[in-house]
């Protein structure tokens, strides 16, 4: 396995897989979807229709970062299948991408993967907020973007019911985790993500967070029935179990965001078990698991 998948990816290493990725199939194409707060590119990679895709994203928490090795990964063997004609999971995935796309953004928090892996230097001009934060500069934690709100609390559904929820545990303010900004999709990484999604239309996204080996899948009244059956092929192919969602995760999160505005199937899936930031050395087992999950909804 190329190194890359053997440690964790900083921005940089990201954007240079990605032009190898570019480099060794020149039918993908790569674009970016929009900037974090910092300016670190909100980098996409697609195959097939962008249409009418299956959309994957990661790291929208900063220290899941576990999450966009495996998206970078799902989308580098779809690709390879694709142009030799091979299946994964014995599913066709040349007749998969000829009737629907792949689209990745494997870091959707590219500024959080960063203060999670390398500390508050990582942060520029927002260095001091940052240490206001977390006064004691130990950020190996960090879940939020770099001014501390956390993307998957500021999407636009039941944003008023998540306030109401933050504020009842205390949360009211920038922190690394669980504050979700001060109106919905306040943050232009979150904004970046709904943007792509009303102009393309995926058929519908997967949101890989960790941990937990866990899909959800359900988000009230729009949920489309074939959500349900997509959700338990998925634990069926990766041996996860599929949940409803509880508390504070139930609103404001892109896949709740998705299925209320498009009313198509959207996922979380909680890749992996043990304690955030589960280590790169959990790839190897985490991945193939995830890889025939993802099959699913590219097929389906
Ligand atoms: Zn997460």
């Amino acid at each position: 396995m190329d190194a890359f998948y053997q440690s964790p990816p900083s921005y940089d290493a990201i954007r240079e897989k990605i032009c190898q990725i570019k480099r060794e199939f020149p039918f993908v194409r790569n674009f970016s979807v929009g900037s974090s707060l910092l300016g670190r590119g909100l980098f996409a990679l697609s195959l097939g229709n962008v249409h009418n895709a299956c959309f994957v994203c990661g790291a929208v928490h900063g220290m899941e970062w576990l999450t966009s090795l495996v998206c970078l990964r799902f989308f580098e063997e779809v690709a390879k299948a694709y142009r030799e004609k091979q299946c994964i999971a014995g599913l066709d995935v040349h007749k998969a991408i000829a009737a629907r796309g792949l689209v990745v953004v494997p870091c959707v928090n590219p500024d959080g993967v960063m203060l999670s892996l390398y500390g508050p230097e990582t942060a520029g001009a927002l260095r001091d907020k940052v240490l206001r934060i977390a006064p004691d500069g130990d950020t190996a934690r960090w879940q939020a973007n770099a001014r501390g709100v956390d993307l998957n609390h500021n999407f636009n559904a039941g944003f008023a019911a998540l306030k109401e929820m933050e504020r009842r545990a205390g949360i009211t303010r920038p922190a690394m985790t669980r504050y979700g900004g001060d109106y919905p999709g306040s943050e232009p990484e979150s904004r970046a993500l709904v943007q792509f999604c009303e102009a393309y239309r995926p058929e519908n996204a997967v949101a890989l967070h960790s941990q937990g080996e866990e899909i959800y899948y359900d988000y009230g009244p729009c949920t489309p029935v074939r959500s349900a059956l997509i959700a338990r092929l998925m634990a069926e192919a990766g041996g996860y179990q599929v949940l409803e969602p509880e508390g504070l995760a139930s609103h404001g999160g892109f896949k709740d965001w998705f299925i209320d505005k498009l009313h198509r199937p959207g996922f979380t899936i909680e890749i992996g078990k043990g304690e955030n930031p589960l280590p790169a050395s959990d790839f190897p087992e985490v991945y193939p698991r995830v890889r025939d999950m993802l099959m699913v909804p590219l097929v389906l």
